[in-house]
């Protein structure tokens, strides 16, 4: 599933096709894109629009318009944007859409499992939309590890459940939190409240590092992800501890292990990140409570 890197990578390669042009023509095919709504008046709405800004906030695509409304496009698992300069675009039976903007060039969406969303707003709905959704920007320069460290208080959950947690970062999912929390030394399962400052910062250090070299290689393909000409992101082999079960630990040797955590396949070093004593305590103090709700069902 595309996370920040490889949305954000996205972005960089649609701005300079759509920024400044007008949406001609609009064509949506798949009533699911921009459900409950018609996606033909979805279409026709689009029309006329001139392109301000390409925009993204977390794993959201934010096409915003002069007119101050914005198509915000969540790819999911599957989606990616294909652009055709002049040229026909290839037949493919699972296209969704195709915008053709005012210099007569195409940008096709596709999306193979069709989880991915169209969502037209009116100016006044944006802001209040996203805001609703996703945290704070990680990449940003004025994000510091307080920021975290206010979104991890008080939370018992998994730390790497946290971070899935749209609202406490924006933008990342399985694959970068594991890397993340790789860099960071912090094992998936330590519960978020029970990190000490200086672990604070470390993952927030760690987090910025997994997402800035993530999009230094234009993301990751693993299976469907695409850049809008058609290559593929090379960071998936820089990762560091993702899918990479039974190989050797970059920093150790130790190989890599798997686990689930948020019902989510986890990989993380079982030496480097090691589970602290606060879990070991926490997890023994919460047993009783945990084996008297599952008698009482
Ligand atoms: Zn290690």
């Amino acid at each position: 599933m595309p996370e920040l890197p490889e949305v954000e990578t996205v972005r960089r390669r649609l701005a300079p096709v759509l920024e400044g042009r007008v949406f001609e023509h609009v064509e949506i095919s798949d009533a699911r894109l921009t459900r409950p709504l018609d996606p033909f008046e979805v279409a026709r709405e689009l029309e006329g629009e001139r392109v301000e800004l390409v925009d993204r906030r977390g794993k959201y695509l934010i096409v915003r318009f002069e007119s101050g409304r914005a198509l915000l496009v969540h790819l999911r698992m599957t989606g990616s944007f294909l652009y055709a300069n002049g040229g026909a675009l290839p037949d493919d039976p699972h296209r969704r859409a195709v915008v053709t903007v005012d210099d007569g060039s195409d940008v096709a969406y596709r999306d193979v499992r069709r989880f991915g969303t169209w969502l037209l707003l009116e100016p006044d709905e944006v802001e209040a939309y996203v805001d609703a959704r996703v945290g704070r920007e990680p990449l940003e320069d004025a994000y510091r590890s307080k920021h975290l460290a206010e979104r991890l208080a008080g939370r018992r959950a998994p730390v790497k459940a946290a971070l899935l947690d749209q609202r406490t970062i924006a933008g990342v999912g399985n694959i970068y939190a594991d890397e993340a929390l790789w860099r960071a030394r912090i094992h998936p399962l330590t519960p978020a409240e029970s990190l000490g400052p200086d672990e604070v910062k470390a993952l927030h250090r760690a987090v910025r590092a997994a997402l800035r070299a993530g999009i230094e290689r234009q993301g990751s393909t693993l299976r469907d992800y695409r850049l809008p000409d058609g290559g593929e992101g090379g960071a998936q082999h820089e990762f560091k501890v993702y899918g990479r079960g039974g190989e050797p630990c970059e920093r150790c040797g130790t190989p890599i292990d798997k686990t689930r955590v948020a019902g989510r396949g986890t990989w993380y070093c079982p030496s480097c990140q090691r589970l602290g004593a606060a879990y070991a305590a926490s997890r023994s103090s919460r047993q009783p409570l945990r084996s008297s709700r599952h008698s009482s069902v």
